[in-house]
């Protein structure tokens, strides 16, 4: 059995330390435990204090005065000794002394930690977030469908695909969506009894089954409920005994015609490692894919956010700068956002573009997209119904050589190729090519209000 959990030898302090971490989340939720406490890790632990790094100074005091105490009783709930915590800046945690940065998913956290507090008295299933509901989801052209067909699932008891898949990268609103559908068929109706919970937990539930010998209690409660809630399917990839039970499970309430809802971080045919019978199961009902945001769907989620916390005056152009710099996910969104207003209220100065630029470096740098001279002929290409062979050949017909001309502009837009190197990519062109395209594109933007937009268009795909 222990093929489907890597069980890791840990010290008794980095397995509290961890599950402190995962209270931590639980009760601070994702964008505050991201911001705030995944980047502490634990150096040392002594009879009568913690030794916690954290990586810079201002996040020192930002945690000192917001979290230190509950890190601190966490602790002494965990292990029964109550210590003081100290901070240290800037020290990298040597990983030889405790292995503490272990990614989410890699210890055994004991399944009852999780399942307490569920109000609906699942013992199998997963507390929802109340901030996750259909109200506080800012629906745009990316997210439309898988919206769509949550709502269809939440308020129609008819069960009209199944599953419903819902899949998409990381942090771009698939547990929101699953925890919206959940909390809305328990408001219409109280009498359904809908259990989510994550492959993860899945996961642990049916190990723990198996080791206490109660798989027809673990049986019993999936087989039994009306609406099955199943995040983060991929997580059960190479875990053979696990995808058999789910299989089964999966098979039964389906069976029964019970709604069942699934996500994943990609379509069913693309998942790696899953069998294919599950495979092409999950690809029988309705298969929704949550496209990353655009630039519109970050400025309303924002402003969302804004209005939520009660200070919707944040200057526009910080707002726009976020939209437009924040691309990764929604999560690292409403984490800069986070950062950004806690950083004004600890310093108590208002918000400013400077001030914003400064407490983000790192996320601006890591959100920096590098957009590649062949991703943006293919684009332009596309975009303008050539041929890609077209772009890069010596053609000079006027449907090929404006295309062209946008594409290089669009290149020199957009990345920090020389001249040269740009001609260079478009079938060895000169460089004072590039120049008279970039300078001819400039002038028509101008006065061309259409091939204005066609570029905008572009650039926004691009830079997505
Ligand atoms: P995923 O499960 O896809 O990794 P989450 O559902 O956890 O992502 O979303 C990450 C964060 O972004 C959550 O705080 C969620 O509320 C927020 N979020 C994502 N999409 C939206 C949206 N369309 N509107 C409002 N908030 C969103
Ligand atoms: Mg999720």
């Amino acid at each position: 059995m222990h093929d489907a959990v890597g069980m890791a030898v840990m010290t008794p302090w980095v397995e509290a330390w961890q599950r402190i971490r995962v209270k931590l989340r639980g009760e601070f939720g994702d964008a505050t435990f991201d911001s705030w406490l995944k980047p502490l890790s634990l150096l040392r632990a002594e009879a009568d204090r913690i030794l916690v790094a954290v990586p810079t100074r201002f996040m020192c005091d930002w945690v000192k005065t917001h979290y230190l105490g509950r890190i601190a009783d966490h602790w002494r709930q965990e292990t029964g000794v109550p210590i003081e915590v100290e901070l240290v800046v800037n020290v990298q945690a040597a990983p030889s002394q405790v292995a503490v940065e272990a990614p989410r998913p890699a210890a055994p956290v004991p399944a009852d930690d999780e399942a307490d507090g569920d109000e609906a008295g699942d013992s199998y299933g997963a507390p929802l977030d109340p901030r996750f509901t259909f109200d506080s989801f800012v629906v745009g052209k990316s997210n439309e469908l898988a919206h769509a067909a949550a709502r269809r699932v939440a308020c129609n008891p008819q069960v009209q695909f199944n599953p419903l898949f819902l899949y998409g990268g990381v942090g771009l609103g698939k547990t929101h969506l699953m925890h919206a559908i959940a909390a809305e068929i328990r408001a219409r109706t109280p009498g359904r009894r809908v259990l989510y919970l994550s492959a993860e937990k899945f996961m642990y539930q049916f190990i723990r089954a198996i080791r206490f010998q109660d798989t027809m209690a673990f049986k019993e409660q999936f087989r039994s409920v009306d609406v099955l809630m199943i995040d983060d399917v991929q997580f059960i990839a190479h875990k053979d005994a696990t995808q058999e039970e789910f299989f089964h499970t999966f098979n039964a309430v389906v069976d029964q015609r019970r709604q069942v809802v699934i996500s994943g971080d990609r379509s069913p045919s693309d998942l790696e490692g899953i069998e294919d019978r599950i495979k092409s199961r999950l690809g029988w009902g309705l298969v929704a894919d949550i496209h990353p945001t655009d630039y519109e769907l970050r400025l309303g989620i924002l402003h969302s956010k804004l209005d939520q916390v009660g200070c919707p005056d944040m200057p526009k152009e910080v707002v726009e700068f976020l939209a437009r710099k924040i691309v990764s996910n929604v999560r690292e969104l409403e984490g800069a956002l986070n950062r950004v207003t806690a950083y004004a209220d600890l310093v108590g100065r208002p918000v400013s573009l400077e001030m914003t630029q400064e407490v983000l470096q790192d996320l601006i740098r890591s959100n920096d997209r590098r957009v590649s001279i062949s991703e943006i002929q293919r684009h332009v290409a596309e975009y303008f119904n050539v041929r890609l062979s077209d772009l890069l050949s010596a053609r000079r017909a006027r449907a090929v050589a404006r295309p062209r001309q946008v594409a290089m502009y669009l290149a020199k837009q957009l990345t920090s190729r020389s001249l040269p190197e740009i001609g260079r990519k478009f079938g060895g062109r000169d460089h004072t090519t590039v120049m008279h395209a970039v300078r001819r594109i400039e002038e028509l933007r101008e006065v061309d209000s259409s091939l204005d937009q066609d570029i905008e268009n572009l650039r926004r795909t691009l830079e997505n």
